[in-house]
């Protein structure tokens, strides 16, 4: 695993170490928010797939200790953060935790009562389901993971707020501007410096959360219908044109991040290699306490010791 690591020598996933992230996407929120500036004046927030928690690591270092320093000596009120997985996580100060699912309605009321009925200033959403490496399907499925933050956005995010969304682009892309667009009358499609240009993740940042007059959240799936369903799935299906031609939607773009600093797809030398000193590699931050492929783990485990009793 080490003589991987000095192989790849991955600037971000050495930095995460260094600096105690638990994953190194937290270098992508940072960067989103450079760009966005995303946690001015936000007091509630939700971390919706949160696990391991790098995500939810940055959100309390950057809302919740500072606020909390100053709020022992003021007595003001803390920052609240939700973070919401399907993995449990371990804890993080100053985060409170729900093992749920974003797919099922309910998951948003858990968070309601958090909030003891008030909204949330910002909810992001870093979900992705297992990669199957079928871009297709996993845009799609990708997709529905969006549709099913969004509805969780149109039941707790207040008006004026902000919703950060991981998506993959591929020809569906439009359509979930288009889908986005009807809640947010900013959409802007970002792809941070430490997100690799070889991966066809982006995230989309959506601000000032403006659903349309008399919007009721049961509405939502009649209403992203009218605009389009994602690819085979109806007559609007956008890559049969529907979003083409003189409907053609264009996206805003952004690269963001110090555009002058570390390339997430470059090798670096450790600077001890440089100086000719031998790198040692850092132990993981925090590994996650029951990924999905521990399962696969302890089957292989068993598989390999019945070959050695027979
Ligand atoms: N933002 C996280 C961080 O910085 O540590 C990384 C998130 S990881 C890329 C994607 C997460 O999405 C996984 O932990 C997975 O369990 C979660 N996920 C996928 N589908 C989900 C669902 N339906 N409900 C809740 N979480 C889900």
């Amino acid at each position: 695993w080490l003589e991987i690591e000095k192989f790849f020598k991955d600037i971000y996933y050495r930095k995460a170490k260094e600096e105690g992230w638990r994953a190194r996407s937290a270098f992508k929120l940072l960067q989103v928010d450079e760009e966005f500036n995303i946690f001015q004046g936000v007091k509630r927030v939700v971390d919706l797939c949160a696990a391991p928690g790098s995500w939810s690591q940055v959100l309390s270092r950057q809302l919740y200790l500072p606020a909390k320093s100053s709020a022992e000596s003021k007595e003001g009120d803390v920052p609240l953060i939700v973070a919401i997985d399907l993995q449990p996580m371990s804890p993080i100060e100053g985060v409170i935790q729900v093992q749920g699912d974003i797919t099922n309605a309910r998951t948003a009321q858990l968070v309601i009562i958090h909030f003891d009925g008030s909204k949330a200033d910002l909810v992001v959403c870093d979900g992705a389901p297992d990669v199957t490496g079928l871009h297709d399907m996993d845009e799609f499925v990708q997709s529905q993971l969006i549709l099913a933050g969004l509805t969780i956005v149109t039941h707790v995010l207040k008006e004026g707020g902000k919703f950060i969304a991981k998506i993959f682009r591929g020809k569906d892309t439009s359509l979930l501007y288009s889908q986005l667009k009807l809640f947010f009358p900013t959409v802007t499609f970002a792809k941070p410096k430490s997100s690799r240009n070889s991966s066809i993740e982006a995230f989309a940042v959506c601000e000032n959360y403006s659903p349309p007059e008399g919007f009721h959240p049961r509405d939502l799936h009649r209403l992203l219908e009218k605009v389009g369903s994602p690819s085979g799935g109806s007559h609007l299906d956008c890559s049969s044109g529907w979003l083409e031609g003189p409907n053609k939607v264009y996206i805003p773009f952004l690269a963001c991040g110090d555009l002058t600093g570390y390339d997430s797809d470059r090798s670096y030398p450790h600077p001890k290699e440089a100086d000719g000193s031998s790198y040692l590699s850092m132990d993981p931050v925090q590994p996650p306490i029951a990924p999905p492929y521990k399962r696969a783990l302890e089957l292989k485990k068993a598989s390999a010791q019945s070959i050695r009793d027979a």
